[in-house]
């Protein structure tokens, strides 16, 4: 718990220093709660990147945590504006944001809903103290873990495997788009069950044990985000792969939440059936870990590849920016290869994107490009990519060379 709140303050503080604000942190000594401890430190990143993002300069904020019948409170106290009663409850609402007028708090409304998951993700729930002017106190209660560890990451209810086609259970509760899906992967060969009850949906998940669930996220009564907290949460279905479609497009959301996959509606067959066999191939056997490459123009993509192949690396291939977000959040290649302008997502988003997820923040990433870059596209680029190739010049040696030295430098060389 210290450990999760030194790391949070300091990474937090120079924001802080910035506005003359006191950051401080009391913990109960050897309190350990039962959570992913990434994620655990993503709801307190939130909690007090909004305490100083909303509190005036010189304010003090607070982070502590204490043990409360035998669960540990944790909490985080701001001085700032505060928020007024009749805004308390929907302030956790997605999109939702207080003051929009102000220009100087930017954000996007997301932060409290993300977190409130989370908390409830790890079985607690996300609670607010706040009046006017008085400052805000955000607090939420976890289950104290037993020893000083996390929780075990083996807890697989193991399915047994099935002889024949993998079975899917398709969430949705619109009986048209239902029906697509379905014919989607039936004529792919998959067994279909289509479940249009989205609160009996985790219930019906665990008795069926399918290989792969999609999940529509606007649903009635029970909405979608429920569906896949439930799912996650419970031990038995939570290796189930999950992928998310919807219209909202919000995969942060929803991989933070745990989904494999996410497809935005109106959903093309080929986008189901790869991310489909990123899931279940994910699943049954680990694939070698392979470089990516991201490239929107065919033959570039074919260049690349075999030229990589020829190496004896494995390669996978993304044609756009969504499917690489997609291929990078369902398995993590050893390096990418990556392309700036792309449809649905420029390179500059997904790196940025990656670098700031610790579970890509050390992603080799190898830009290749034939967009003229300014001053500050080119600095940013030379901060967070490991190589920067243009395509105006000849690269192609460049390039294997410095593959096969990343690549065999690392301890992430596979058979
Ligand atoms: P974002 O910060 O991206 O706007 P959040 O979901 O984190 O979105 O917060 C939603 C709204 O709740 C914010 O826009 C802000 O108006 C209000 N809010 C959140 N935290 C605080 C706080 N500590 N003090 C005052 N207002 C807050």
């Amino acid at each position: 718990m210290e450990t999760a709140f030194a790391e949070v303050l300091e990474t937090l503080r120079p924001l802080a220093d910035k506005k003359s604000q006191t950051l401080s942190q009391h913990a109960e000594n050897g309190l350990n709660v039962r959570a992913d401890a990434t994620r655990f430190k993503q709801v307190l990143m939130n909690l007090v990147g909004n305490a100083i993002k909303f509190s005036p300069e010189g304010g003090d904020i607070g982070l502590a945590a204490c043990l409360i019948d035998g669960k540990v409170c944790v909490e985080v106290r701001d001085t700032g504006p505060g928020i007024p009663l009749e805004e308390q409850k929907r302030i956790f609402e997605k999109f939702y944001r207080l003051r929009q007028s102000e220009k100087s708090t930017e954000g996007t409304g997301l932060g409290l809903a993300i977190t409130q998951k989370l908390v409830e993700l790890h079985g607690g729930e996300l609670g607010l103290e706040s009046q006017p002017g008085h400052g805000s106190r955000f607090y939420f209660s976890l289950p104290m873990a037993p020893a000083p560890r996390e929780r075990p990451a083996q807890e697989t209810g193991s399915v047994s495997k099935t002889s024949g086609s993998p079975r899917i259970l398709v969430i949705e509760d619109d009986p048209a788009t239902a029906q697509l899906i379905e014919l989607q992967l039936i004529s792919s060969g998959y067994e279909v069950v289509v479940c249009d009850q989205p609160h009996r949906a985790a219930e019906i998940a665990e008795g069926l044990q399918p290989s792969a669930i999609t999940l529509d996220l606007l649903m009635k009564p029970t909405d979608g985000w429920e569906v896949l907290v439930q799912l996650k949460r419970d031990p038995r279905t939570a290796s189930i792969p999950v992928i998310v479609i919807t219209i909202a497009d919000q995969p942060a959301m929803g991989a933070i939440l745990g989904a494999d996959d996410y497809l935005v509606k109106p959903v093309d067959k080929m986008d189901l059936l790869a991310a489909m066999e990123r899931c279940l191939g994910t699943r049954v056997v680990q694939p070698a870990r392979s470089i990516l490459v991201v490239e929107d123009d065919a033959a570039a993509r074919e260049f690349i590849t075999e030229l990589l192949t020829a190496q004896g690396h494995t390669v996978t291939t993304a044609a756009d920016g969504a499917q690489a977000r997609a291929q990078v959040g369902t398995a993590l290649p050893k390096l990418v290869i990556l392309d700036l302008l792309l449809p649905k997502l420029s390179g500059f988003e997904l790196l940025a994107e990656w670098r700031a997820s610790p579970r890509t923040a050390d992603l080799p990433v190898f830009v290749l490009t034939s967009k003229d870059l300014s001053r500050e596209e080119e600095t940013y680029l030379r901060a967070h990519a490991e190589r920067l190739f243009h395509k105006q010049q000849p690269w192609q040696e460049a390039l294997a060379s410095e593959v096969r030295r990343v690549v065999s430098s690392g301890q992430m060389e596979n058979a």
